[in-house]
């Protein structure tokens, strides 16, 4: 990091402190103080969005009202390409599938959500970098290994086969497939 950046930083965080203190003094109603600091920006700053940190084309996401980048347009169809921070926060994260299916209350105790998907992905949906709040204390599961080759395939990044109930890494799922095929995967 630069020291110019550096400096404007701790100038931000300053001004952040002074405003956090400022509005305890103000208000009897306690919030996460994590959650507040990421929906509100100092006067005269602009906001930026919650993931990216760019200042450019912003909105609001549905589920957590975070400022958030609207580009969804920067998408193409079907590339899976994480490209879009408002895409990649409604597809991936617990939050917003916890709004999307009507849920009660807060997606970090939701025992609907909890089950909805495998240990693992849950873990990752609540963890990843789409989120603008993490789940402090993800569930512990066991990894994945190939049915064949046995190493560990991890569901949320790596390319994998499930036949007949059975996981196989992409190398081994796709043995005697030509090449076209197996560069998809
Ligand atoms: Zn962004
Ligand atoms: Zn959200
Ligand atoms: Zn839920
Ligand atoms: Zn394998």
């Amino acid at each position: 990091m630069t020291k110019a950046k550096k400096r404007k930083r701790q100038r931000r965080e300053s001004r952040r402190a002074r405003q956090a203190e400022g509005d305890a003094s103000s208000s009897s109603k306690l919030e996460p103080s994590a959650q507040r600091r990421e929906r509100s920006s100092a006067p005269g700053e602009r906001p930026r969005c919650g993931l990216c940190g760019k200042t450019g084309e912003l909105t609001r996401t549905e589920c957590c009202d975070n400022w958030i980048c609207n580009d969804e347009h920067l998408y193409v169809p079907f590339t899976y390409a994480k490209v879009s921070c408002h895409r990649n926060h409604d597809r991936y994260t617990i939050c917003a599938t916890h709004h999307h299916e009507g849920h009660e209350g807060d997606w970090k105790t939701c025992a609907k959500c909890r089950k909805m998907c495998e240990p693992e992905m849950y873990a990752w949906f609540a963890t990843n970098e789409y989120n603008f709040e993490r789940l402090p204390n993800p569930p512990a599961y066991k990894p994945t290994h190939c049915a064949k080759c046995g190493r560990v395939i991890r569901l949320a990044t790596d390319g994998y086969v499930v036949s007949k109930g059975e996981y196989m890494c992409s190398r081994c799922g796709t043995e005697g497939l030509p090449d076209h095929l197996r560069s998809g995967l």
